[in-house]
Parts: structure tokens; C-alpha cells; sequence
């Protein structure tokens, strides 16, 4: 049953103690000496001698009269992003962007190598609903950023894209100069198809270089493109179908999810007969593991669509060039899920994308072109638009396009022989991805994989328990650095910037607003800004925010209106909850939805968490609220163990019980521990908290679309009834 007493401590009312997480983590200094470059010299050069070629190709005849139009930007007096001396590199940057942010913003647009047809002048200009349209009078194509410019710039040999996929024994590269013919003729096939610029173009595919090459030919166009992730079935694609009304959908014929084949092609038939909308053309990537039958004829439901087959249509198309597009004009829409309602499709605007994403690469990430990063994302999902896709490209990287799972494909060395065998400078994964290796290989590093080239592990999605930050940073004796953002924002809010300056890692810190953020931490229900540090409140953003980030959804202004903008005015709500320290450090510690209230101490999932996970018999854990009578809410814990501790002690719940009191406190009155063989999670790999408290609470459960395995829920639900032999008193069905 879900109760427990009074506890004498609770005394902290709206107040953490301290957290347990809140240490520093030791990475070898020698390590982080070695890594270290330094910001003015090695980054003020690269970002502030004009690299703006004077060549450009025919087919880019635009950017080449606009750039020139300009003048030769090579003499232009450059600024610095940063005055020199005094304070840090990091704390100039974060005042010069807070301060001056047009001026940074600009310089970051105009001075870092991006090229635009058409350089902007302004800075930007704020929408009425306080969000800021950045670069308005420029223009630009992403695509050539990201692909032809590399090769006028004598790169075009550089390996652009490794597709590595353990799941059909291969390793493919492209170079920029291949990558350039294929998106070229792709966008031929395309522009063949009738697709141009605003058209939208829905791409449904595994993780192969089509995928790629299908979103990078749309952006030469000036098409919008949707992923949708490969895994989706036909119900969730249907209805982005209908929302985002594609002229084109562009799918393969079949995913590998581990050993399994899953068809495509059924799915996307099925999703364009339940869609409002139908498409043009479906163009089929075969694959040789599972062709598709194409549909060549019309039928009833579908009159003027289509099939047509990938190969035949670039055999029978000629390159086409890169269309410029104004700063504002969208590159893509991702959709977003939530539990309830239609997805949000999460505009992302060109101009304001690319300068952002850049900036990134260079500051955040720290990648020096010619350099190597794998982000072990899907592409259906922002890090992949973002980190495998255009990051990587627009900085003149090489990218890994990875088709297999942490484990399994073929065991949990894969990340690390990736690591070596790509010579990957930096990385990207989430925490679960981690805590799955860390399951099945607990103490032992990475199968003797070299990992030296590898400078830093960046990890996000979900917060980064301090168990698995510590075990992974000393296997790998590099810095792991949690960073924070969302779908909507397409690029990080907090983190560390190794690529302007190392700072120390901060267990269970996401690390430092990025520059560019103003991010404040407001009591809930009055919206205030709460000054005092570790106080748990809405993490929110000052409006306006920097480049990059969503500023509408597609064809739903006042939904987008109403879900970020209205909760606090002049800020945009981030839904997260979490808290400074003392030196700024933020924590992002839950859904501000899945806070626990227990008489009135609020509790984040993450605190709970940390504490259980640290335990050694614990691979994995979920805390939900569980109403109740007395206190309002109770933590309860569902835990996955090791596999080495299968046989869990019987003294677990008490050593739990004991440790979060020691950890956190008595007022957590954290008593319930359930021990579970799998948590429901989305395919993205996040623990779906409210459908457990939902469950626990015996309330009408919100399954979302996203779900890994719905097969879950019921196993979960009888554990969780079981476990409550007197159901919560204020609970109802
Ligand atoms: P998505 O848009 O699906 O990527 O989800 C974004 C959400 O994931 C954020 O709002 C957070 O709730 C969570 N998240 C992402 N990164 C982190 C992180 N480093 N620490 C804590 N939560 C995170």
C-alpha cells in the first residue's frame, strides 16, 4: 500500500537538500590538457578569416551574384566573438551574446563560413508573440552549405558519410564529391516529380545514405522535408501525412531492427489509405533483404498516386541546383508527440538553422572540420536532423550514420569499434543507450577498442544519472558531458563548451546555459523567477530566444502559442523542471507534469532516481507519484536489475528505503520499491513516467503513439496492482 508516516524532516518546504549528484566528477587533467584548445587561438582564426570563397559552382549562380554583390568578405574587419583576456572565454561569450546579441548573432551568420546568396544585415525582428525572426533579410540554401561548398573547396574527397550497419554486415562511404552528385540528381528526381520550393516531401526511411541524400536533395529544392521515424506504424504516419499534405513520400522497402525485417511499403500503403491527404508519388528505395511490390496503376483509394522506383528515376534524372530560399522559409518539419492529441509538426527555419547548428559544431561540440562525429540517433528523431545529418555536413565533418542498436547488433562493443575503427573525434548517444551497454557489460572497457581519438562523450535525451555518467567517463577517462534540449529548440540549451573552453563536468548537471539562452528557473504557480539556488521550480526561457529554435508549428500558430508562450509571459516553457546550484550550474531533474508532491516537499523523479540507481544491484529505474490520502503524493520506484542480480536481495526495498532517506531525505518517504523486467519507454528511450502514474493511480492511461512495447503496459499494470494491496484513497477510475 502506498503509505508511509510523517517524517519530522520536512522541513525544507520547496527547498533541496543538497544533492547527492552535486560532486564533481575528476577527469584526468592531462586528459582534458591534451583536449584543451583554446578559444581564441584556435577557434577566433578559423570563424573570423574570411572564408568565403569567391568561386562558386554554376549550378549556385545565385549565392555567387549575392556574395559578391557584397563585396569580398575575406577584408572585411572581423571582431571577435570575444575580447580578449580577463575573464573566462566562456563567461565572455555568455555576457557578449546576453549583451549583444544581435551583433553576436550576426557575426555568427556573416563570419563562419556559411555562405548566403544573400548576407542579412538585420539581425533580427520580434513577432508580436515575442519570438524573434533571425536573419530577415537573408537567404541561403542549406544544402549547398552543407554539401557543395566542402567540394569548391577542394574537400570533395574527404569522406562526408559512413554508413556503418552491423545489421547488414556493411560499411559504405560517401565522399562530399559523391554525396554532391547524388543528392544533385536526387533532387532532379524530385524537381521531376513537381516538387519545388515549399512543396513538402515526407521521408519514411531506415537508416540508410537515402535518407540522407532524400533530406538534403529537398533542402537544395527549397522542399520542406518531414522524417518520420522508420519504426512508426501506419495509424501515427497517417496522420502526419494529413497534417503536412506531401506532394512526394519518399520510403525503402524495409527497416532491420536487430535481426528483424519489419516492410515498410504495407505500412505506408496502409498510412496513405488512412490519410486525409494523398501524395503525388511514393518513390521506393529497394533493399535486397525485403523488396516491395510497387503499385504502378491507380486505385480506389489512392487516384493519382503512385510508385516509383528509386533507382529507375535517378538513372532517368539530370543534377539540379541549389535554389536559394529567404532565412525564414522553412527547411523541415519534425513532429513531436505528446500523449495526447495530434503530433506537434516543429517548424525549422533555414537561415536561423544553420547559423545556430554551426555554431554548435564549432563551440559546443568542438569539431574542427575534417574531424569525425557520431550521434547514435535515428534520423526520425531532432539529434538526427541535427547531429547526423546537418551539423556534421555544415561544418565539413565526417558523420557515421550508424544502422544497428547499442547491444545486440552484434553486442555492446559496437559503439567503441565504431569509435576505432572511424577515428571518431566526438560522440553523441543518450543515457539509455549507455545504461543498456552498462547492463550487459558492467565493469569490463569496450572490448579493447581504441578510443583515443575520441576527445568527449556528449550525452541527452533524459537526465544522466550519476551511476552511469561515472561509470561510462571512467571507462572511456574522457569528459561525458550531459547537455539538455528538446525538439523544439534543435539545438542544446545548457551544456558544457568544450570547443570554447573546458569546464570541469558536474555530475547530474546538464551544464551551463549555452550562450544565446537566458534561462531562468520560475515558481510554478505564481511565475515568479525563484533567485535562491537548488530550489526546484519551471525551467523556462526568456523571450526572445536565440537562432534555431521553433517559433510556430506547422499550419497551428495559436497551438504553438498556447503551449509554450502562455505559461509565463516573456518566456518560453521548456515543460522541464529543475533547478541552478550555486555556480550555475543547471539540473534538469523531471517533467514538470511528473514533480512529486509529498506535503508540499517537491520531489524530482531524477533525485530519486540517482539514489536508486546508484545501488549495485540496480540497472534501471522509473519513480512515479503515487496519490495519497495523508501526503498527497508517494514516490514509488519500479527497478530493472542487473542481470548479474537477477536474484534481487531481499533486503533491496529497505536498502533503498534507508539510502534515499540518507541521500535525500526522510521527507521523501520513498518506502515502495517494485522490481520490473522492462519499463514502458518510446522508441526514442524515454521512460514514459505518467503512463506509470497513470496506471498507479488507477486513471484513465494516455498510451502514446511512440511506444516501444505496448506489450508492456499490462505486466506493468498487474505488478503495480498487486503491489498495492489497499489502492490509493483518492484515486478513481
Ligand atoms: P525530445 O524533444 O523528445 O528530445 O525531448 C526533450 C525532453 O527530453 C526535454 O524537455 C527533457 O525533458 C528531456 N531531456 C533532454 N535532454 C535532457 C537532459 N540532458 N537532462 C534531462 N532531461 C533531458
Amino acid at each position: 500500500m502506498w503509505r508511509a508516516v510523517w517524517s519530522s524532516s520536512c522541513n525544507l518546504a520547496g527547498r533541496l537538500p543538497q544533492p547527492a549528484a552535486q560532486r564533481l566528477l575528476t577527469i584526468n587533467s592531462n586528459q582534458l590538457a591534451s583536449n584543451h584548445f583554446d578559444y581564441q587561438s584556435e577557434h577566433a582564426p578559423r570563424i573570423y578569416r574570411g572564408q568565403h570563397s569567391s568561386a562558386h559552382s554554376n549550378n549556385h549562380s545565385n549565392h555567387s551574384k549575392h556574395t559578391h554583390a557584397k563585396g569580398n568578405l575575406a577584408s572585411t574587419p572581423v571582431q571577435p566573438l570575444v575580447q580578449a583576456h580577463s575573464k573566462s572565454a566562456l563567461d565572455r561569450v555568455i555576457h557578449d551574446a546576453a549583451q549583444h546579441p544581435d551583433a553576436f548573432w550576426l557575426r555568427a551568420a556573416n563570419h563562419s563560413g556559411l555562405h548566403w546568396s544573400k548576407p542579412p544585415t538585420i539581425a533580427k525582428v520580434l513577432n508580436p508573440n515575442g519570438t524573434a525572426a533571425w536573419f530577415p533579410d537573408g537567404e541561403l540554401n542549406t544544402c549547398y552549405n552543407a554539401i557543395d561548398v566542402h567540394v569548391e573547396q577542394h574537400r570533395g574527397a574527404q569522406v562526408a558519410l559512413i554508413h556503418d550497419s552491423p545489421v547488414t554486415k556493411s560499411v559504405t562511404n560517401v565522399s562530399y564529391t559523391e554525396l554532391q552528385e547524388r543528392v544533385a540528381t536526387f533532387a532532379g528526381v524530385l524537381a521531376r516529380h513537381g516538387v519545388g520550393m515549399g512543396d513538402r516531401v515526407l521521408i519514411y526511411m531506415p537508416m540508410v545514405p537515402e535518407a540522407a541524400i532524400s533530406m538534403l536533395a529537398c533542402a537544395r529544392l527549397g522542399a520542406i522535408h518531414s522524417v518520420v521515424f522508420g519504426g512508426f506504424a501506419s495509424h501515427e504516419l497517417a496522420t502526419r501525412i494529413s497534417d503536412c499534405q506531401p506532394s512526394v513520400i519518399i520510403t525503402g522497402s524495409c527497416g532491420i531492427e536487430g535481426a528483424k525485417i519489419i516492410p515498410y511499403k504495407p505500412l505506408l500503403d496502409r498510412a496513405i489509405d488512412l490519410a486525409t491527404h494523398k501524395p503525388n508519388s511514393v518513390i521506393v528505395f529497394q533493399r535486397p533483404m525485403s523488396r516491395a511490390s510497387l503499385v504502378s496503376g491507380k486505385t480506389p483509394k489512392r487516384l493519382k498516386c503512385r510508385d516509383y522506383d528509386w533507382t529507375a528515376e535517378v538513372e532517368a534524372s539530370q543534377p539540379h541546383a541549389c535554389v536559394p530560399v529567404p532565412s525564414q522559409h522553412p527547411l523541415y518539419i519534425l513532429y513531436t508527440s505528446g500523449t495526447t492529441g495530434a503530433p506537434k509538426g516543429i517548424v525549422r527555419e533555414s537561415g536561423p538553422h544553420a547559423v545556430a547548428i554551426k555554431w554548435s559544431m564549432t563551440n559546443i561540440y568542438g569539431l574542427r572540420p575534417g574531424e569525425t562525429m557520431f550521434a547514435g540517433s535515428d534520423i526520425g528523431w531532432v539529434v538526427g536532423s541535427s547531429y547526423v545529418c546537418y551539423g556534421p555536413l555544415l561544418n565539413g565533418n565526417t558523420t557515421v550514420l550508424f544502422e544497428g542498436k547499442p547491444v545486440g547488433t552484434p553486442d555492446p562493443s559496437t559503439y567503441w569499434r565504431i569509435v576505432d575503427q572511424h577515428n571518431v573525434n566526438v560522440m553523441f548517444t543518450s543515457p539509455t543507450a549507455l545504461r543498456a551497454i552498462k547492463r550487459e557489460q558492467s565493469d569490463k572497457l569496450v572490448g579493447g577498442y581504441d578510443t583515443s581519438r575520441l576527445r568527449s562523450l556528449f550525452v541527452a535525451g533524459e537526465h544522466c544519472d550519476t551511476d552511469t555518467l561515472k561509470w561510462i567517463q571512467q571507462m572511456l577517462q574522457k569528459p561525458v558531458i550531459d547537455h539538455w534540449w528538446q525538439t523544439e529548440t534543435g539545438w542544446p540549451m545548457a551544456s558544457l563548451c568544450p570547443g570554447i573552453q573546458h569546464m570541469p563536468v558536474r555530475a547530474g548537471s546538464a551544464g551551463k546555459p549555452v550562450p544565446g539562452y537566458t534561462i531562468h528557473i520560475l515558481d510554478q504557480k505564481t511565475g515568479q523567477v525563484l533567485p535562491e539556488p537548488n530550489t526546484l521550480g519551471a525551467i523556462a526561457v526568456k523571450l526572445p530566444m536565440p537562432p534555431g529554435v521553433v517559433t510556430t508549428l506547422w499550419n497551428n500558430q495559436k497551438r504553438f502559442d498556447s503551449t509554450y508562450l502562455s505559461s509565463y509571459p516573456g518566456y518560453y516553457d521548456t515543460g522541464d523542471a529543475g533547478y541552478f546550484d550555486e555556480d550555475g550550474y543547471l539540473y534538469v531533474m523531471a517533467r514538470t507534469d511528473d514533480v512529486i508532491n509529498v506535503a508540499g516537499h517537491r520531489l524530482s523523479t531524477s533525485a530519486l532516481e540517482d539514489v536508486i540507481c546508484s545501488h549495485p544491484a540496480v540497472a534501471e529505474c522509473a519513480v512515479v507519484g503515487v496519490k495519497d490520502r495523508l501526503k498527497g503524493q508517494l514516490p514509488i520506484g519500479l527497478v530493472i536489475l542487473k542481470q548479474s542480480s537477477a536474484s534481487a536481495s531481499q533486503s533491496l526495498s529497505h536498502d533503498l528505503q534507508r539510502m534515499v532517506a540518507d541521500q535525500v531525505g526522510a521527507f521523501a518517504c520513498y518506502k515502495n520499491t517494485i522490481v520490473v523486467e522492462k519499463l514502458p519507454k518510446t522508441r526514442s528511450g524515454k521512460i514514459l513516467r505518467k503512463t506509470i502514474r497513470q496506471m498507479a493511480n488507477h486513471e484513465k492511461v494516455d498510451i502514446p503513439a511512440t511506444i516501444e512495447d505496448a506489450a508492456v503496459l499490462p505486466v506493468i499494470q498487474q505488478i503495480l496492482h498487486d503491489a498495492s494491496d489497499v489502492k490509493p484513497p483518492s484515486s478513481h477510475h
